[in-house]
């Protein structure tokens, strides 16, 4: 029954507080500073006081002052107001999320469980993004679109990678992979929102496991040595293209819908395959050699390829169940890009399927040929967008994106049984001890870790278990 005062700006009513029922009248239970969890909380205040000491600006300063008041008096307007401003401090290398946020462990989805990151800045995919961005009209000019799909003047979409320093609540040992927030909707309209990816994160669930699933899959040495020496970078690179160019690239024909309206249910897997190929033709270009992206445009681009290829038509379907067919939007896309210029290279043999000792390989036999089959789906699939053409892009899924070649599933569930991971992984924090000099400045810091992950969690309840038993 409660009510925000503002009902155009509602609190998150809920979010930091337990409902109980006491001598039978309904109470709640604030989580803050005196209240509910109210030791745990003072320790955090008393290191986010610290961190108000160190920001790099007046702004990060003044949204540290707000949650640390939050904090103290469980306020939810206060909450919202350290929202606003926390949102509006985008200068800086370091950035963080601290609080009771996200509500999906709530079945009725109020209560927010605690997290906490601390971010830094991923300078050099900063630094890539960057010179992606100024470029964008280059590549708006040199893509293969039709020239009434193209936009006259492109403004590169901003996209930030950060890597993580540190994790605790509800974000560890499980953490996530990138983070939008902040969640109340208007504060999104009004205010906007913080949209990061987590490099080194994402990075670890790449590696982790080593190298021999991708020694399975490749066709031979040369696309091996090329997958070690690039696979990062090449990977780095697709996603600047994809999201810095690829969704700020080509205009929609006038008097055409949004494609959620004409493309209806196929908009997202079109629009997300829409990107991939405009990173995808362009990581064949020794234009990036020329911005000083990469030091051999060739061998890069070829790499790229050979991923994309050996993923799109065999690899991913290690997360498919035998028998299921294609439902998300990033899978199916990845399937029709590849299956679909797998089937018009046929007649000039640009990627071959080779079968050796009963295991299927795809080679890559030209890569120009592929890099212009590329360029012609980019410009058919702006073309599907600009004109909202639902019959084709139905087809286009339907016919290469959907369906799973039977054969192919099987052969690769088993070729990729003897890999044994768990499903969900945890991570560990490093330890993070600060070198001074005589006149105590910081000069580096050490970065060591816990051997095991059972020992940092054994650390962790012996040193920063706040709470007294009856809490
Ligand atoms: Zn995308």
């Amino acid at each position: 029954q409660m009510k925000s005062p503002d009902a155009e700006r509602p609190l998150s009513t809920g979010l930091n507080s337990k409902l109980v029922k006491e001598n039978g009248k309904l109470t709640e239970k604030v989580w803050k500073s005196g209240g509910m969890y109210g030791a745990a909380i003072d320790k955090v205040i008393y290191w986010l006081e610290k961190a108000k000491t160190v920001t790099e600006n007046q702004k990060q300063a003044n949204a540290l002052a707000l949650l640390i008041q939050y904090y103290k008096t469980g306020d939810l307007k206060k909450w919202d107001d350290y929202n606003t401003a926390w949102v509006s401090a985008t200068d800086g290398n370091i950035d963080y999320i601290n609080g009771f946020i996200e509500v999906y462990n709530d079945p009725l989805g109020h209560k927010g469980s605690y997290e906490s990151v601390v971010q830094i800045k991923d300078f050099d995919m900063s630094r890539k993004m960057e010179v992606v961005s100024r470029e964008a009209q280059w590549f708006e000019d040199h893509s293969p679109l039709l020239p009434q799909h193209k936009k006259k003047n492109v403004v590169g979409v901003s996209y930030k990678t950060v890597n993580v320093a540190s994790e605790a609540g509800d974000s560890s040992p499980s953490t996530p992979i990138g983070i939008n927030l902040p969640n109340a909707d208007w504060i999104r309209a009004e205010h906007g929102s913080k949209s990061v990816s987590l490099g080194n994160i994402i990075d670890a669930y790449n590696n982790a496991g080593g190298s021999g699933r991708l020694k399975e899959f490749v066709n031979d040495d040369e696309e091996l040595r090329l997958a070690e020496k690039y696979g990062e970078l090449s990977s780095k690179l697709h996603t600047a293209l994809h999201e810095v160019v690829g969704h700020a690239s080509g205009q929609i024909n006038p008097g055409v819908g949004t494609p959620k309206e004409t493309l209806k249910s196929y908009a997202s897997t079109m629009e997300e395959g829409r990107a991939d190929l405009v990173g995808l033709y362009f990581l064949y270009d020794p234009k990036l050699q020329e911005l000083g992206l990469v030091d051999n445009w060739k061998e890069m681009g070829k790499a790229a390829y050979d991923n994309y290829i050996r993923n799109g038509l065999m690899m991913q379907l290690v997360r498919l169940e035998p028998g299921a067919e294609i439902e998300e939007s990033h899978m199916r896309n990845r399937q029709w890009v590849s299956a679909w210029v797998f089937e018009k290279g046929k007649k000039d043999n640009v990627i071959e399927k080779v079968v050796r000792n009963g295991k299927t390989y795809f080679n890559i036999t030209d890569y120009d040929k592929l890099h212009d089959l590329f360029g012609q789906l980019l410009r058919e699939t702006q073309r599907i967008k600009s004109e909202g053409d639902y019959n084709a892009a139905k087809k286009l899924v339907e016919n290469y994106g959907v369906k799973v070649d039977q054969a192919i599933h099987k052969e690769v569930l088993a070729r990729n049984a003897q890999f044994k991971e768990a499903p969900y992984r945890g991570f560990v924090n490093p330890y993070i001890t600060p070198v001074k000099d005589t006149s105590g400045k910081v000069t580096d810091y050490i970065l060591k870790y816990p051997k095991t992950f059972s020992e940092q969690m054994l650390e962790y309840a012996k040193e920063y278990s706040f709470l007294p038993d009856n809490n």
